[in-house]
């Protein structure tokens, strides 16, 4: 796997591997590291379409509103190329902050994204879309995949990414992959480790929730499905809910019947022993 340290250095390379392979398509999975299964299951899905795959490790600080989950943001970087190369990886783009943002990280937001960004995480993490939009621009700017890779488990990032590839009239397609989970259930997240035992034997909670809500689909409404996943949470006086919502996809607006929306979602975030845990299901 080539590793590549700076922005000119992976713009380079992908100018001159274009030139040489006009006809190949160039794959692309950003990342913060500490990866899991989940992080390695995109990058598989990039090889079955892509002769090229590049992956980023980048820890972005302006998507941190906690300067504590900043600091505590796990960075095990050995062991991620190892992890790279036994998928094989073909380009690891490895930067740091200083050339990433070479200016300073203050951005205007160019994008409309309206209330994209202030529903659900968005209520929670002010400013964490933004500084997520401004990494991501930033990197499709070096990269200039043809498919970008990002997980189902960050649903609304992925909706915001797909709203931005728009107004940008970009011609990268996005490619949403399935959620990996622990064989209890829980999604995989690189914040897990930080579970204490007790926490970690309950976090599986959190996906029965989401199942739940697929079971009572046919015969509930969006409001009762909602309330009853909220009864079923509220039974672990541990987990400190953030919100469940049931909203249609593209919008990411609560729906009030199950015919306003072609794809729905449950999405959900809950806070266990200093940890956020995200999860969702699509409800079709
Ligand atoms: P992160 O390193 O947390 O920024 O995640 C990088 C990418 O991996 C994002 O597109 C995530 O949605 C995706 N991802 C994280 N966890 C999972 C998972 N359990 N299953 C599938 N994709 C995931």
């Amino acid at each position: 796997m080539l590793i590549l340290k700076t922005a000119a250095e992976c713009s380079a390379f992908i100018l001159t591997y274009r030139n040489k392979n006009p006809t190949h398509s160039i794959g692309f999975a950003p990342t913060m590291g500490a990866l899991h299964e989940g992080h390695l299951s995109l990058l598989r899905t990039a090889q079955s379409t892509c002769a090229l795959v590049v992956a980023s490790i980048f820890v972005n600080p302006t998507q941190f509103n906690d300067p504590t989950d900043l600091e505590k943001y796990p960075r095990p970087i050995a062991h991620d190329i190892a992890l790279l190369n036994t998928v094989n990886c073909d380009v690891l783009f490895l930067p740091e902050v200083s050339d990433i943002y070479p200016n300073g990280t203050a951005w205007q937001n160019p994008f409309l994204f309206g209330s994209l960004v202030t529903v659900m995480e968005g209520a929670h993490r002010p400013g964490h879309f933004d500084g997520m939009a401004q990494v991501v621009k930033r990197l499709l700017d070096i990269v200039e995949p043809d498919f970008l890779y990002m997980g189902q488990k960050d649903f609304q990032q992925q909706t915001i990414v797909k709203t931005m590839l728009a107004q940008m009239n970009s011609t990268c397609a996005l490619v949403r992959c399935p959620i990996l989970r622990e064989s209890d259930g829980l999604a995989m997240s690189s914040r897990n480790v930080r579970l204490a035992p007790n926490d970690r034997a309950l976090a599986p909670r959190i996906y029965a929730a989401m199942c739940l809500a697929k079971a009572q689909k046919a015969t509930h409404s969006p409001r009762e499905t909602r309330q009853n996943v909220l009864d079923f949470l509220t039974k672990t006086p541990k987990f400190g809910i953030d919100y469940v919502e049931i909203v249609d996809v593209t919008t990411l607006l609560p729906i009030e019947n199950w015919s306003d929306s072609a794809e729905a979602v449950i999405c959900a975030t809950l806070r266990l022993g200093g940890v956020r845990l995200l999860d969702n299901e699509i409800l079709c």
